[in-house]
């Protein structure tokens, strides 16, 4: 036997000690420990302020009878991108330092933000693509008018160009709950940990119900510009 098979067969049971330990110092496959405590944190409260301010159009958007008005455009509003960027920047904690944000393409793709290397803020925003990815898959399948492509004015035609308003706040109330449910099952799986080490975490409050959302705000404009839309054009 060479030395090196012999430090190997000495060292084994302590690397077999080693990782049945290090990974109970982690929570669950996402790669979070209880230096990601404030980012995830942060990033339940944003979701969570985003989901109610998402509540509260859908209900306007119904209280309006605009349910099945056709969203009419791949990318989002600028008057609707600033006033969630607003319910995100009253959210902010100052001590978060990674703010994850993702994208679903008109061909089913997901693209996310760079993140240092951090899978644990990285999953999170995962969670809320794979919905949109798996809305966009079923909308391409069933209807073959949303399969992507070039238009002429440079914007490619997809899943979105496919959903009614409703269906388009349904899909984001679902990804924001899917990584709620994703960011409190990390924070609540790090949080006694952290503390016996004497560490900062917290378990975040309840989120929002969809259903006891509030309607506070009052449409955004575009629904006006999306009524004016030609139905599959
Ligand atoms: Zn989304």
């Amino acid at each position: 036997m060479s030395s090196h098979k012999r430090i190997a067969r000495a060292l084994a049971p302590f690397v077999i000690i080693a990782m049945v330990l290090v990974p109970s110092l982690r929570n669950t496959n996402a790669g979070c420990d209880c230096s990601d405590c404030t980012n995830l944190y942060n990033r339940y409260n944003q979701v969570n302020a985003l989901l109610t301010e998402v509540c509260a159009q859908k209900a306007d958007l119904h209280n309006a009878g605009q349910d099945n008005d056709p969203y009419n455009s791949g990318y989002y509003d600028d008057n609707l991108l600033q006033t969630w960027k607003d319910a995100m920047g009253s959210a902010k904690d100052q001590w978060a330092t990674i703010f994850p944000s993702g994208n679903t393409d008109a061909f089913c793709r997901p693209s996310y933000d760079a993140y240092q290397g951090n899978d644990c803020m990285l999953n999170s925003v995962k969670t809320h693509e794979a919905v949109h990815v798996n809305t966009c898959k079923f909308i391409r399948a069933n209807n073959p008018g949303c399969i992507g492509v070039w238009r002429q004015d440079f914007y490619q035609k997809g899943y979105l160009d496919c959903v009614t308003w409703k269906q388009f706040y349904d899909d984001e109330i679902n990804a924001y709950n899917t990584e709620l449910n994703y960011l409190k099952g990390e924070l609540d799986g790090l949080k006694p940990l952290c503390q016996a080490m004497g560490q900062w975490c917290k378990t975040p409050d309840p989120g929002v119900s969809p259903s006891n959302c509030p309607s506070t705000v009052s449409p955004p404009s575009l629904i006006k510009k999306a009524a004016e839309y030609v139905f599959g054009r």
